[in-house]
């Protein structure tokens, strides 16, 4: 859902549109606010068990619900992206991970607005993937026979993923 202001939350009058560096944004007339826009930012934890399989969820919750994803989410704030991704993954999975290096960082527009998923290379430390609200149906995969991934920018993320494998080997 997107949430746009109407109102000043400094002064509390009526905002109106000005532009501004090319962009029409809400601004107050009678303060300095400016209702400014930036990119959400989520995470994606591609992460293997010791066999080298791909741990994926098919999604319980939107977006994407009845899609299958890597484990991830909204970065919470003041938090660390690479414990995001290790948080995310314990919460939908009961797997704990260790987040090693970043996979690639991939740019999407939503329907929600724009968005930046920050996707890392991890590996699965410990617990057994066991079904939550978020993830009622989840399991590890061969690389090879991994489900469709609903996201794109998943989809992107396990291409960065198998290239970074391949310099790897
Ligand atoms: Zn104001």
């Amino acid at each position: 859902m997107k949430i746009e202001f109407r109102f000043c939350p400094s002064c509390g009058s009526a905002l109106s549109l000005r532009q501004i560096e090319g962009h029409d944004l809400p601004a107050c007339p009678n303060c300095e606010f400016v209702a400014w826009k930036g990119p959400k930012v989520a995470v994606a934890l591609v992460a293997s068990d010791p066999q080298g399989r791909i741990l994926v969820i098919r999604r319980g919750i939107s977006p994407g619900r009845g899609g299958w994803a890597f484990p991830g989410g909204y970065v919470d704030d003041e938090e660390d992206p690479a414990f995001g991704a290790a948080r995310e993954c314990l919460e939908e999975t009961g797997c704990e991970a260790a987040v090693d290096e970043l996979a690639g960082v991939f740019h999407v527009v939503t329907e929600d607005g724009g968005l930046v998923v920050l996707a890392y290379r991890g590996r699965l430390t410990a617990g057994e993937p066991t079904p939550t609200p978020e993830a009622p149906e989840l399991g590890c995969f061969d690389p090879e026979q991994l489900p469709e991934l609903v996201f794109s920018s998943h989809r992107r993320a396990f291409d960065a993923w198998q290239a970074g494998r391949a310099q790897v080997d």
